[in-house]
This record gives C-alpha cells, structure tokens and sequence, in this order.
C-alpha cells in the first residue's frame, strides 16, 4: 500500500503545520534500470505546513540505505543516500494528496552517487581470471598493455572529476 498522504483538511488555513513521521514504502529502487534492494527506510520526520489556502509545503531530510555493487570489485556495498525535500504542492479536488514514496524516490535517484566503492583502496576484479582481489591475490600476470591503458584511463576519470 503507497503512502498517500491526504492534504484537503491540511490546506484550508494559512500558518497551519503539522509533523509526520514517513517510512519509505518501496522494497527497492531501480537507478537506470538497475534494482537496489532498500535495508533501511526510515521512518524519516517531516513537516507539513500550510503556506496559504490551497498549497502545503513539506520540508524534510532523510537518508535511505540501499544494497549496490561496488562498482570495481561487485561486491554487495551498503550505501546510504542522504536527500531531502523541499516542495510546495497545490491541493487540488484532482491532486487531494502527495505520494511521498515518490516524492522520496524521486530525490533519491538525483542524489544517488555516480560511482559506489566498498572502499577507495577497492583493488577490484582481477582482469584475468575475475578473482576479488581484496579477498586473495590469485598470482596472475596482469601487466599486459591492455591494464596498463585502463589503470590510465582510471587515473584519468579521477583527476577530471
Ligand atoms: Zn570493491
Ligand atoms: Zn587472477
């Protein structure tokens, strides 16, 4: 069942705010298709308030935890993303309330990081033979032109951020 929240009594008068703690609804969020497990979904405090007749703004910070890949190694990382709210919204006979699951998924997906890391020592997959190599080292020769051009292109990435 999505929480939606129902605002026509909230809007009828000026200066009126009230608090409301919200859980986040969503098992998972998918980013660019992908689907990431939530661990922790609040319940998260919001304010309601009631700029003039017609219109609530909702104020509010949360931080929701997902399950992600690290990007390098794969390896199931869990990543807290921190966003907030700030929006006014007209009350309207069509629009009597606000979806805050998708209100909050909605600034989840922009403050979702471009790049997720169990760590920034993460040495990643082996190239060779895949081995995780924060867990073992495998003993592979991994100095061939190839790996060499992509630790470059991976110094690259970083200095351009
Ligand atoms: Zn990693
Ligand atoms: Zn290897």
């Amino acid at each position: 069942m999505r929480d939606v929240i129902d605002l026509t009594r909230l809007c009828q008068e000026e200066g009126v705010s009230e608090e409301k703690e919200i859980t986040f609804g969503m098992k998972e969020l998918t980013v660019v298709g992908v689907s990431y497990p939530v661990v922790e979904a609040g319940p998260f405090l919001f304010t309601f308030e009631c700029v003039k007749k017609g219109s609530v703004h909702i104020e509010g910070r949360y931080d929701l935890k997902v399950t992600a890949p690290c990007d390098r190694c794969l390896d199931d990382v869990t990543c807290e993303v921190t966003a907030s709210v700030s929006e006014d919204l007209d009350v309207t006979p069509d629009t009597p309330g606000v979806d805050m699951d998708e209100l909050l998924s909605r600034e989840f997906l922009m403050s979702f990081p471009s790049k997720i890391l169990c760590s920034e020592e993460c040495k990643g997959l082996c190239p060779v033979c895949g081995n995780n190599l924060n867990h073992k080292e495998c003993g592979c020769d991994r100095h061939s032109p190839d790996i060499r051009m992509s630790a470059a292109l991976d110094a690259f990435m970083k200095s351009s951020k």
